[in-house]
């Protein structure tokens, strides 16, 4: 099975380069980053027409870090179009995976399953971790119809330089160009560039073939705002670097001369955690439950009263719930993956269920962290910055939800939109035709996606 998927790779690899060589103009795809081909036909004649949107997501990237670290280029974005000086609400719990697929479904994360980053499903009786390369790439673990399987659906091609999910087959269709995620390499400065280089091949392509959505996503500057805190030095330089990227990709952008919407996003905020680890054991006993994080799953009714009667009064650090009493505003008090009793943070605590095992390490928590409830700790609040033809110039917005984003960017393509938990109207007056009638769906393409090839 392994040698199987590598040398399936390897040839989607051979494929990508001998397409490109044979029918783009420009210059070949940079092999720094090769990314996977899946052949969804060409592009349908009103397709053809659509304008583009290219998504960018920098993780981490909080709302306010633009104008503190004075990240002139995104700041220039946002004048020439649109932005949210107060920020963009993610969804709860504020974290990669969730927000990255709240983006691209409109979808509450109860609602399209990537619940947290790492969760369990009793129905499979099997654990998703968003560093398991098995489970990201298997399709069933998500529901919703992301933006790229919405345009392949309706005829239009897309491409997904690295995104949560962009790797699996969802709601019957994958991009039709998708990037392999490797930890490993994702931060070298190589493989940032690469990912501007690949946008822009990927654009020169004819226009049978030109996807009209594209996602980027970077890393940074999360990492540092995790590893040093969202006020270090490291965390601003990483600001500004990502500035200088959204620079350079804006230029090349802008030199294709196409209509092109950029818009710049990302998931969540950070902030400088307080105290040690707020560890759950201590106030109740975790037999008979599952925990992954801070997630518990029990096995019976009885153990879920006891446990959330144990943990009730426990500490003002966090309060506890029964799902089903999760306020409603906060989306998360449908889905079993959510467990049940829920713990929710009150303030920047890093909580778990345990202690690491018997001679594993113990570290405190890292100096930044994310997840937290975005209704009352403003330093969760993402970005978000979009310019293009589509888009009227010099507006800014008070916060917005980021499920509100999905209608928004099928419009500006021409989609018809799945069922979702945002309404275009929330952005419309962020649009040159106000959010006018959408394009007529185009007669949906129903051609099944290609078995992939032994
Ligand atoms: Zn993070």
């Amino acid at each position: 099975m392994r040698f199987k998927r590598l040398e399936s790779v390897a040839i989607a690899v051979l494929l990508l380069a001998s397409s490109l060589s044979a029918r783009a103009q420009g210059p070949s795809l940079s092999a720094a980053l090769p990314l996977v081909h899946t052949d969804n036909g060409p592009n349908s004649p009103a397709a053809q027409k659509a304008h583009y949107v290219v998504l960018v997501s920098l993780d981490g990237f909080r709302w306010d870090y633009a104008k503190r670290d004075g990240a002139t280029h995104l700041l220039a974005l946002g004048k020439q179009g649109v932005w949210a000086p107060q920020g963009m609400l993610p969804s709860f719990p504020s974290l990669t995976f969730p927000n990255h697929f709240t983006i691209v479904t409109g979808l509450y994360p109860e609602h399209h399953g990537l619940v947290a980053n790492s969760f369990f499903d009793e129905t499979k009786q099997a654990r998703y971790g968003n560093a398991d390369s098995a489970a990201v790439t298997d399709g069933s673990w998500y529901s919703g119809v992301p933006l790229w399987s919405l345009a392949e659906g309706q005829g239009m091609r897309t491409a997904c330089i690295f995104w949560p999910g962009s790797e699996a087959e969802i709601a019957g269709h994958r991009p039709t160009w998708y990037a392999r995620f490797d930890n490993k390499t994702q931060a070298t400065d190589e493989v940032q560039r690469a990912r501007i280089d690949d946008a822009v091949a990927l654009l020169k392509l004819p226009d049978a073939d030109r996807p009209h959505f594209i996602t980027i996503y970077y890393s940074e500057p999360d990492h540092e705002g995790h590893q040093f805190g969202p006020d270090a030095p490291e965390t601003k330089a990483a600001v500004l670097k990502m500035d200088g990227m959204v620079a350079k990709l804006k230029t090349a952008l802008d030199a294709t001369h196409l209509p092109i919407d950029l818009v710049v996003v990302s998931d969540h905020g950070m902030v400088k955690t307080e105290g040690p680890w707020v560890t759950l054991d201590k106030f109740a006993d975790l037999t008979g439950f599952d925990a992954v994080g801070q997630l518990l799953y029990g096995k019976t009714e009885g153990d879920r009263v006891r446990l959330y009667n144990q943990l009730k009064k426990a500490s003002s650090q966090f309060i506890v719930y029964r799902r089903k009493n999760v306020p409603a505003d906060l989306h998360y008090n449908q889905n079993p993956r959510e467990g049940d009793p829920v713990v929710v943070a009150t303030g920047p605590f890093a909580i778990r269920a345990h202690e690491p095992a018997a001679g594993q390490p113990d570290t405190a928590p890292i100096p930044g962290a994310h997840g937290f409830d975005p209704r009352n700790m403003r330093q969760m609040k993402a970005s978000f910055f979009a310019a293009g033809p589509d888009i009227v110039s010099g507006k800014t917005l008070a916060p917005f939800e980021n499920v509100n984003l999905y209608p928004w960017m099928a419009h500006i393509l021409g989609l018809t939109p799945a069922k979702n938990d945002g309404n275009l109207n929330i952005l419309a007056g962020t649009l040159r035709d106000n959010g006018g009638e959408p394009a007529p769906a185009e007669s949906a393409d129903q051609k099944t996606p290609e078995p992939t090839k032994p």
